[in-house]
């Protein structure tokens, strides 16, 4: 008989608050191995001891079924020690980063089986969640994930409770949130109902077409009747908000009835990320909530919270973000009570308390490809790995930002926070900085900010700070998710970001050699800014700018595509002022999209820059439809912007920067490539816009990427 022998196994990646634990406790039982498993900040240590065989059978097991993701496996085999037993021992805190991450996950389908079934103990609990499911890091205090670091802590589990989580077979063994009606946190509303009584009136309200406050398991959502057009008006003016607004969908099926889906938009609505998917959807309610877009934004109930408020209401409601202009998402009872006192008709609370609010996140399908557009709950910390080791902590820029950090080779990106310009957003935006890296055990050592000096993430930086020009940091986030090998290009299309020469970039073509070595191929013919914050709110003066009148007071040269976009949109005659961002820019792709015929234009390419002026004279032809206009332009767009890109060196190309959340745009260009042998390569799990920044800020630096000739990119 062989000797047992006994293997230390350190488990890194996504396998914390995803019943890792009882997976492995239960595979070491079957296979009749002793040893422990336990969570630790930088993973799960695994020490089991028994013969060969059975070893390898458990490493290939782990390897192949494990639940989570990206996990990364280290074997160290050791003597055997005396031990009898398999056991989840109590967890420990270690020095190693925080590699393993939380995500927080809706609601699986076990989870809403009980939800729905009569018979069992937790039928129509709010607060449901098991090993695979429920919120994650905006309940957590510090790693590693265990219950007394999270705020379940103070919930004492009953017997019924304490039973499950002891018992191997059970699929709550072990679950950090395992809770029940006689345990477990309640509903109440602001005057005092509590649970079943609280629900039933804060529906009361929603039916009434009220605006109700509810606190849901990463913050607070105002929401309202979709159907109801006068209690949307309401919720828009109280909220003092013109942006689209987006649906809760009572079912899928709702959404299958109501919405244009593809399959990966189904996959996207039902995945553990539950994010709000922008779909293509017309209608009265997709006119109610987003106007002129031709898309409605649509989320699935994903906590037991919303399937209560379902199972009463069984219609759709409209769903936003709980927060005043320039401030935070509210999570915590007291904030929302006081700050939104004006807002809601009513609140429904809960007394689990959110450690941080984490907004919904957003998701569009592009070309076939899931890309995120805000890294909200579920979509984010990601955890990112960086070919060359460094440490450095991302800052962003100065709208969207959010942080991002490496130590060694690990790159951590957290969520959303917010646009820099709101003290609210700016308090919020420090504190991370101050509290996030060490919560993830990281290093972060150099902050990288961007190279505009006013920029909210620049006036906060220490005075030490390396600056990273914006569009390379947009490209290298874009580089991280795909790491083709130079030579390569990156279009870096947006609004605006200083470049490197001083002047205001933002239609580049960037072309990419060995050593990330970097330099402006090509751009578009520049224009003059007029100067002003508020220029990107009046498409109507861009276009004036591009017909040729001089803008009276001081301006400065551009080269943006966002802007040439928005201002030949206005040139159109789609609309003069954006009452949010980029308004005129979404309607345009929506009238192109919805076109019959397309008006023939060309950008002329001089040298390897894009010249707009022969597009003038067609895109104000007014006797022809704006919706052929539009057509047209994102043809001529995409055909230009392919033709420049074939002038540079390799065959992979990054698409970077907010202009590519265009998706009719994206999809004409990848249609076009193919023909070409040009592969483009889109942002995923990073978003296209600004919420990228941090985490190309950092990669930047750890690659090295430095413009040709420059001696010193980082400065
Ligand atoms: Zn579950
Ligand atoms: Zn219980």
């Amino acid at each position: 008989m062989p000797r047992p022998e006994c293997r230390h196994i350190q488990v890194t990646g996504l396998v914390q608050g995803v019943g890792f634990r009882p997976y492995v406790y239960r595979l070491a039982q079957q296979l009749g191995l002793q040893g422990e498993v336990r969570n630790r900040s930088s993973g799960v240590r695994i020490t089991v001891q028994g013969h060969m065989a059975a070893l390898d059978q458990f490493l290939t097991e782990l390897r192949r079924n494990a639940p989570g993701q990206r996990q990364e496996f280290s074997v160290e085999v050791a003597a055997a020690t005396a031990c009898s037993d398999f056991v989840i021992a109590p967890s420990q805190s270690d020095a190693g980063v925080a590699s393993t991450l939380l995500v927080d996950q809706a609601i699986c389908d076990d989870c809403r089986r009980e939800f729905h079934d009569q018979s069992d103990r937790r039928y129509h609990y709010p607060f449901i969640s098991c090993t695979s499911c429920g919120p994650r890091f905006s309940i957590c205090r510090r790693l590693p994930w265990d219950r007394n670091n999270t705020s379940w802590r103070r919930f004492s589990l009953c017997a019924a409770c304490r039973q499950e989580y002891e018992s191997p077979l059970d699929r709550r063994f072990h679950a950090v949130g395992i809770s029940c009606p006689d345990c477990g946190p309640v509903l109440f509303t602001a005057d005092g109902l509590q649970g079943d009584a609280a629900l039933q009136e804060a529906c009361a309200v929603l039916e009434r077409g009220g605006v109700v406050a509810v606190k849901g398991s990463a913050g607070f959502h105002l929401l309202v009747d979709a159907q109801n057009q006068a209690a949307v008006a309401g919720l828009r003016e109280r909220k003092r908000r013109s942006k689209p607004l987006a649906v809760l969908a009572p079912t899928f099926e709702w959404v299958l009835e109501n919405a244009h889906t593809e399959a990966a938009e189904r996959a996207a609505l039902k995945g553990a990320a539950a994010p709000i998917v922008l779909l293509r959807a017309y209608g009265e309610m997709q006119e109610l909530l987003a106007p002129g877009l031709g898309t409605l934004g649509v989320m699935l109930p994903s906590s037991g919270i919303q399937l209560s408020i379902m199972r009463e209401l069984q219609r759709p409601l409209v769903v936003t973000s709980a927060n005043l202009s320039g401030a935070p998402l509210i999570y915590e009872n007291d904030t929302a009570l006081s700050a939104l006192a004006d807002i809601a008709d009513a609140f429904l609370l809960h007394d689990l308390d959110l450690v941080q609010g984490l907004d919904d996140a957003v998701l569009r399908v592009m070309a076939g490809q899931s890309v995120s557009l805000r890294l909200g709950r579920g979509l984010a910390p990601q955890i990112h790995t960086v070919p060359v080791a460094r440490s450095s902590l991302g800052c962003g820029a100065h709208l969207k930002v959010n942080l991002a950090m490496q130590e060694r080779h690990t790159l951590i990106v957290g969520p959303y926070i917010g646009d820099l310009q709101g003290a609210g957003n700016r308090q919020r935006y420090l504190q991370q900085k101050s509290t996030m890296p060490a919560f993830f055990q990281i290093d972060a050592g150099t902050e990288v900010t961007d190279l505009h000096p006013d920029y909210g993430s620049s006036v906060e930086a220490d005075d030490h700070a390396l600056t990273v020009p914006h569009h390379v940091a947009h490209a290298m986030a874009v580089w991280l998710e795909h790491q083709p090998d130079p030579p390569f290009q990156a279009l870096t299309w947006d609004g605006v970001g200083l470049g490197p020469d001083g002047t205001v970039w933002g239609g580049e073509c960037l072309q990419f050699e060995a050593g990330m070595e970097w330099q402006r191929l090509g751009s578009i013919r520049p224009f003059q800014l007029p100067a002003g914050h508020d220029i990107a709110r009046f498409p109507g003066r861009i276009a004036r700018v591009l017909s040729g009148e001089t803008y009276p007071g001081r301006s400065i040269a551009c080269s943006s595509m966002g802007r040439l976009i928005e201002g030949l949109a206005a040139l159109a005659g789609l609309r003069e002022e954006n009452l949010f961002e980029a308004q005129v820019a979404m309607e345009w792709e929506a009238l192109g999209h919805r076109a019959t015929n397309a008006s023939h234009m060309d950008f002329t390419l001089v040298g390897a820059d894009l010249d707009w002026r022969p597009l003038l004279p067609v895109v104000a032809d007014r006797s022809v439809s704006l919706s052929a206009r539009a057509l047209g332009f994102h043809q001529a767009l995409a055909r230009a912007a392919l033709r420049q890109c074939r002038l540079g060196r390799g065959d992979s190309v990054l698409l970077s920067g907010g202009v590519f959340q265009n998706r009719l745009l994206v999809e004409l260009m990848v249609a076009g490539a193919r023909e070409l042998g040009l592969k483009l390569l889109l942002p995923g799990r990073l978003p296209p816009n600004d919420g990228s920044i941090a985490a190309g800020q950092c990669v930047a630096l750890a690659m090295g990427a430095k413009q040709t000739g420059v001696s010193q990119q980082c400065a």
